[in-house]
């Protein structure tokens, strides 16, 4: 077939780059010709075919210019419309001719009616449609016409060689009970009359059940893949000594809980391999995640290796800065300190200590893997709120220690924002997971108010009465996505206003326009109780640490999405204090807020509120910078195939080590170039 090269250029736009492409180019939805009704009995409210005579044939002017035509049959008759029409739709659609049209018949001021139907000139006793006919997504410039054509040559070709087609073997058939590759193929472009519509608008027939299946299994072949040639790789073995970490969980206030055991357990197992780890740490907001960062650079520290621990705020790194040089330095271990707004001094000191080797472990913002940053031997690269990173962030970090010495060092990810399950099964495939699944004991649930924001004055209330107990308060203003000065003008403005309003407390301010410096003694004044009403914008809202702040508002809650809600309530609940949140709104909500409100006032648990999320936004959004490395399911639907997602993941091993062949065959057949995507 000879596609010019403006065709191909459009079918690339709609991702069809060769023939297979085309054939996995799959229908929207269908007509259906493959029936004709009489005028008198054809349903209303859904596309019908019918077939008459035109008796009569006008344009008039009035209302408007348009076409009408009485289309009539043994059964009643009919009004044809068109609004839009050309000089040659005149010509052809004159009286006698015999028609056939497709659309919907409604009640109209002269009775039924049909508006801009497909309307086709036949002859007597043509024969229909011997399948549904196939609506494709298209793009500008490409007609519905072409598309099937050219979709129809592709199935033809491939007809004829149906035992290449399929890439799965006979066991993996049978056992999840699927039917052949060609078969689903032909039958979801050109489906028999007899099929039902519904299964396949559901996607819940057996042909769509296999494509979706392969779809699956696609992504997790890739991953798979991915997985072993990690393997291939070396990094260095750092096995477990104790001197260290026995010496440093002694000094510690507290014990581990049963799930940081375990997940320091994995972590731990995974670096004393010669191969690196990629290891994704999920734990739900205030969950301890750091603690267990801090052992896993201890084990690196121990074997002579250095750590690197980068966190995606200022705030934050320098928050993980205090808390883990108290931890490391009665130990004797130098912790070195980098941020983008350090004095030149201050950071070349850091730059030297880092590349000498002398400071072992390394903590910053995205500053610590510049270019001009050398580790002298890096062994782990920590990334705590990983979802906050770009793809090329987290890569160079990683690359950091590998052109080195030949080894890439090991990776470990932290993030409070809970992958749901079905999503760390399909697009998170290629890491191993770990999760802490408990709290620390001792906290007290937060509970969550909703309040409108013209009830304020009890809020203000409220705040003087915890201020009075010695509490804590969190006063979060609204996010202005639009503009980062207008959002700073309001936290400036609110800071001023709740200043007047609360002489007696200290209140104080920060967000991400105040130097490094500066932010630093404000969270440290919190810190130490000597500012008791902190306005902040929402950069508090990754992983600060303040106990005994118990009270939070949020301001224009609404405006919010669920994982920052979620994070920022987070904030608060993390002493003994019973804690409460208040979510100030601004009426009217929108139908997506008032559900996003309602799910973060009933559920606490990361877990939930993720899966919730999920269903509420699609994977598209949810997987942030991940996304633009990962192909994109395009059928199948992780919250309804979950059956099918864990049918794929059982058979890629299989398909891996018994049948590479048809794998790499499958692989190349849905991902074809997209397989060279970065991983990271
Ligand atoms: P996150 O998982 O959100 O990063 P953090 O590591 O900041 O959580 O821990 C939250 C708080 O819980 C910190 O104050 C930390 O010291 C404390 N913490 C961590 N583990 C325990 C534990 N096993 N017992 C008591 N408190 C703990
Ligand atoms: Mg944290």
């Amino acid at each position: 077939m000879t596609i010019s090269s403006a065709v191909m250029e459009k079918l690339s736009r709609l991702g069809i780059h060769n023939e297979l492409d085309l054939i996995l180019h799959l229908p929207i939805r269908y007509e259906d010709e493959t029936h004709l009704f009489s005028i008198a009995d054809a349903p209303t409210g859904r596309t019908v075919q019918i077939e008459g005579l035109i008796v009569h044939a006008e344009v008039v002017v009035r209302p408007r210019r348009q076409l009408i035509c009485h289309v009539e049959d043994s059964s009643g008759s009919l009004v044809m419309r068109f609004l839009n029409f050309y000089g040659s739709q005149i010509k052809s659609y004159t009286v006698g001719k015999r028609v056939r049209l497709l659309g919907e018949i409604r009640d109209g001021f002269f009775g039924a009616e049909m508006v801009h139907p497909k309307c086709r000139i036949v002859k007597e006793g043509e024969s229909l449609a011997s399948t549904m006919t196939p609506v494709y997504s298209t793009t500008a410039g490409l007609a519905q016409n072409v598309l099937r054509k050219l979709i129809g040559q592709a199935l033809q070709r491939f007809g004829s060689l149906s035992n290449q087609m399929e890439t799965l073997p006979e066991k993996i058939i049978h056992e999840y009970r699927l039917i052949g590759f060609r078969e689903s193929i032909a039958c979801l472009h050109h489906p028999p009359p007899e099929i039902s519509l519904e299964a396949l608008q559901t996607r819940s027939h057996p042909a769509w059940r296999r494509i979706k299946f392969d779809e699956l299994l696609a992504q997790q072949l890739s991953m798979r893949l991915h997985y072993r040639q990690r393997r291939d790789r070396s990094a260095p073995v750092l096995s477990r000594k104790h001197q260290l970490i026995d010496q440093f969980l002694q000094q510690l206030a507290f014990t581990l809980t049963a799930a940081q055991a375990a997940v320091v357990n994995e972590i731990s197992h995974d670096l004393a391999v010669a191969y690196p780890m990629q290891r994704l740490l999920q734990g739900d907001v205030g969950s301890g995640k750091t603690i267990v960062a801090a052992l896993a650079a201890l084990q690196a520290i121990d074997n002579g290796f250095q750590a690197a621990f980068m966190a995606p705020t200022e705030i934050l790194a320098e928050q993980h800065y205090q808390k883990l040089s108290g931890w490391f330095e009665p130990l004797g271990i130098q912790v070195a300190w980098l941020s983008g707004s350090q004095k030149k001094k201050q950071k070349q000191a850091a730059q030297d200590a880092i590349a000498s080797g002398e400071a072992k472990l390394a903590i910053g913002t995205h500053a610590l893997f510049q270019e001009h940053i050398a580790f002298h031997r890096l062994g782990l690269a920590i990334i705590d709120e990983q979802h906050r990173f770009g793809v090329q962030q987290r890569l160079a970090l990683r690359m950091k220690g590998a052109h080195h010495d030949g080894w890439v060092p090991h990776q470990l990810m932290m993030s409070a924002t809970p992958i749901p399950r079905t999503l760390s099964m399909s697009y998170y495939a290629d890491l191993d997971v770990s999760i802490i699944d408990e709290l620390p004991p001792g906290r007290s649930p937060i509970l969550t108010k909703l309040i409108a924001d013209n009830r304020r004055d009890e809020v203000i209330e409220r705040i003087q009465q915890a201020c009075r107990h010695g509490k804590q308060v969190y006063w979060v203003c609204p996010l202005i996505e639009e503009s980062e000065t207008l959002q700073l003008q309001t936290a400036i403005e609110t800071h001023e206003t709740l200043s007047r309003i609360f002489p007696n407390l200290t209140v104080g301010l920060v967000h991400g326009r105040l130097s490094s410096q500066d932010k630093a003694t404000v969270m440290a004044l919190f810190k130490h109780g000597e500012i008791q009403l902190l306005i902040a914008t929402t950069v508090i809202e990754v992983g600060v640490d303040v106990p005994n702040a118990s009270l939070m508002v949020i301001e224009n809650a609404e405006r919010m999405g669920l994982s920052q809600l979620h994070q920022l309530r987070g904030r608060v609940g993390r002493g003994a204090e019973a804690s409460v949140c208040i979510l100030l709104f601004q009426q009217p909500l929108s139908e997506i807020a008032r559900k996003r409100l309602k799910i973060i006032f009933e559920h606490t648990d990361g877990f939930e509120i993720a899966r919730q999320d999920l269903q509420l936004r699609g994977p598209g959004e949810f997987l942030g910078a991940r996304q633009s490395g990962v192909p994109m399911l395009r059928f199948a639907d992780l919250e309804h195939d979950e059956e099918l997602l864990m049918a794929a993941q059982a058979s890629a091993d299989d398909m891996l080590s018994l049948y590479p062949d048809l794998a790499l065959r499958h692989i190349e057949r849905w991902l074809g170039e997209k397989t060279e995507y970065l991983r990271v």
